[in-house]
């Protein structure tokens, strides 16, 4: 059976010790990772600390479960300062899981751009239309009802259910993965299944009998303030006594730092392409990465292939709207990431020269907008850098 074991590395005493998930007796994985008093010890201090140092931010105000929902989808890969300008606008625009469900997913999509991930827009809007016809429109209290609920995992449906509900179901996110990692002084690969469940199995651990989801949010906030990816600052923590991290100066070493990411060179093009007074867009399709998004046409180019951009532009174009240009000024070059890619965008203008049929297949939506227009259409950052090029192209 597989259970926990812990190892002594550096000699006596009770912070001289490591965790390691490894074949184990039944009886030894019985056993628990914090003894009562640790524990004990632990809650007392995180919630005193807590309530010195919790930071007043705008889904605090009120416990609410569509508050907290909106504000845990949104801070997935993003940092709490940018989220907090969004959360206003967001729950100014659809103040309840009903007004999100009835708005159409452009208005929702538009109220997103900038944060990236639009996938967590898509499925939050279509989760809210679940809840409006599932639960008629009451965001559901159970955690299994929760977690089966688009877009939301173990960690959201846990942190919904415990803060909004005082349920007891533990949370794991980046800020408590390295709070909890360093507290066991686990030194393998948090990212992996052995490590995930040991952290799962803490996290559960530590749960208190009452006020569970000040707790979990009390977790977040001190690895998010105190224990930080770099240079946590160990002489503020009130876990310090207790975290046998800090006390085999091991700080720097855990979490066990992530495989280098291999980046990877892009070159793309974007194509503004005029008719009249009015540039092209077209609707990124399911499966593409900005779906559900406008965009200018964009592909993939060869760079290497001298001399022949505008034959690229002209094909790229044709191919993804079904129109035929002619290929005029570089508006402008940005540079941007996506994942592991890393892009070189080249932008350039075209003049429309006519529409091309296509046999048998339904087109791509498109739509052709005045400048003035295109700010209410959602767009990714790099299409909104884009509109102020094609701004002074065209003289608007
Ligand atoms: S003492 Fe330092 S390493 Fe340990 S939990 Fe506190 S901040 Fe993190």
């Amino acid at each position: 059976m597989i259970g926990f074991r812990r190892e002594v590395v550096d000699g006596p005493g009770r912070h001289a010790q490591q965790w390691r998930l490894t074949m184990a007796p039944a009886s030894d994985s019985a056993r628990t990772l914090f003894s009562a008093y640790w524990r004990q010890q632990f809650r007392r201090r995180l919630r005193a600390w807590y309530r010195r140092a919790a930071r007043e931010l705008p889904w605090r105000t009120k416990r609410d479960a569509y508050r907290v929902w909106v504000s845990e989808i949104m801070l997935q890969q993003t940092q709490v300062v940018t989220v907090e300008a969004y959360f206003k606008r967001f729950l100014t625009a659809f103040p309840t899981v009903k007004a999100l469900a009835a708005a159409d997913e452009q208005q929702v999509l538009r109220l997103w751009e900038g944060l990236g991930y639009y996938r967590r827009a898509r499925q939050l809007h279509a989760a809210a239309r679940e809840i409006a016809e599932r639960h008629g429109g009451r965001f559901p209290r159970d955690l299994e009802a929760i977690r089966s609920l688009p877009g939301i995992g173990r960690y959201t449906a846990g942190a919904i259910a415990s803060i909004a509900f005082d349920t007891s179901a533990p949370i794991l996110e980046a800020n408590t993965i390295r709070l909890l990692a360093r507290l066991l002084a686990y030194r393998d690969d948090v990212t992996k299944a052995a490590g995930q469940t040991m952290l799962w199995t803490a996290a559960e651990e530590l749960l208190p009998r009452r006020d569970v989801g000040i707790f979990n949010q009390a977790l977040m906030e001190l690895g998010s303030l105190v224990c930080t990816p770099r240079e946590p600052k160990c002489d503020e923590c009130p876990a310090r006594a207790l975290c046998p991290t800090f006390a085999q100066g091991l700080v720097e070493a855990i979490p066990a730092p992530k495989a280098k990411t291999n980046y990877e060179a892009v070159d793309e093009a974007a194509v503004v392409v005029r008719r009249g007074d009015k540039v092209l867009l077209r609707l990124c399709e399911p499966g593409e990465r900005w779906a559900g998004l406008w965009d200018f046409p964009r592909f993939v180019i060869d760079k290497n292939a001298k001399g022949r951009l505008a034959e690229q532009l002209v094909a790229g174009v044709l191919q993804q709207a079904g129109i035929e240009v002619e290929p005029a000024d570089r508006l402008a070059t940005i540079k941007h990431g996506v994942t592991r890619y890393r892009i070189t965008l080249q932008c350039h203008a075209a003049h429309f020269v006519r529409a091309v049929p296509r046999r048998g297949k339904s087109g791509p939506q498109l739509r052709w907008l005045q400048v003035h227009e295109l700010a209410n259409v959602p767009l990714n950052t790099t299409g909104r850098k884009i509109c102020q090029f094609v701004g002074k192209w065209m003289g608007k």
